[in-house]
């Protein structure tokens, strides 16, 4: 899909949230059942910043470092903004994502759960918790694969400790999405987890449709991101 350049990124939010607000309508869910996390990766402070002054509170980023490097000059103390991180974590940056995320939808092993676990701890501090689920069952994509993700759940909280609060996934490119959203939703289902993470800028209306609570929506907010060198 194609997004006009002439439109801004707060225009493009306000039809964002329209179609939010059509899709849980049509879904007979609650208006406000769905949180709308921007994805702000590669956009610069100065990108992002009309999108906070238009409202916006909630937004996503998939590097530590890159985060890290612009969004503690974006806080405001009038705007407090929430912060998610929904990109791969190493355990090494577990420190720093913990104080500065407020949401991490990548849980996805033992080493990061327990590091993760350590961190808030150690930092006093309550993230929410989601685990990746790799849908696809692709061997170069991150996340737990369907089959393995009740136990790694019961080890998040009886070994762990952690509170995990949904499921995460990113299908395939190119796949047909609904089954994936539905696979997700039956698995959060079964396990009595509250959050789906699922759908992007894309596909956030049929993720809607089948349940999802947060939705990722990226380009179709801030424009195209320039292609991964
Ligand atoms: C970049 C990204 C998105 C947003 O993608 P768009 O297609 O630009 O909306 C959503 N989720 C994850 C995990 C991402 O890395």
């Amino acid at each position: 899909m194609l997004y006009a350049r002439t439109m801004s990124a707060t225009d493009n939010l306000q039809d964002i949230r329209q179609r939010i607000a059509a899709a849980e309508k049509a879904a007979g869910r609650a208006p406000g059942s769905v949180r709308l996390i921007a994805v702000s990766k590669t956009f610069e402070a100065d990108a992002i910043r009309p999108v906070i002054d238009a409202g916006q509170r909630v937004f996503g980023e998939n590097r530590v470092q890159e985060a890290k490097g612009k969004w503690p000059a974006l806080q405001t103390a009038t705007a407090r903004i929430e912060l998610h991180l929904i990109g791969p974590l190493q355990s090494n940056k577990a420190a720093e994502a913990v104080a500065l995320f407020d949401a991490i939808h990548t849980i996805d092993r033992d080493k990061i759960a327990g590091a993760v676990a350590a961190e808030m701890w150690k930092q006093g501090r309550t993230l929410r918790l989601l685990v990746q689920v790799n849908t696809g069952e692709e061997v170069q994509k991150a996340g737990v694969a369907p089959g393995e993700v009740d136990a790694f759940v019961a080890r998040c909280r009886e070994v762990h400790g952690l509170a995990i609060d949904g499921l995460m996934c990113i299908p395939p490119v190119d796949a047909v999405m609904a089954p994936h959203f539905a696979l997700l939703a039956k698995m959060a289902r079964r396990l009595g987890l509250a959050s789906l993470s699922m759908g992007m800028s894309g596909d956030f209306e049929t993720a809607i449709a089948m349940g999802a609570t947060d939705v990722r929506v990226g380009s179709a907010v801030f424009g195209e991101r320039p292609p991964i060198a």
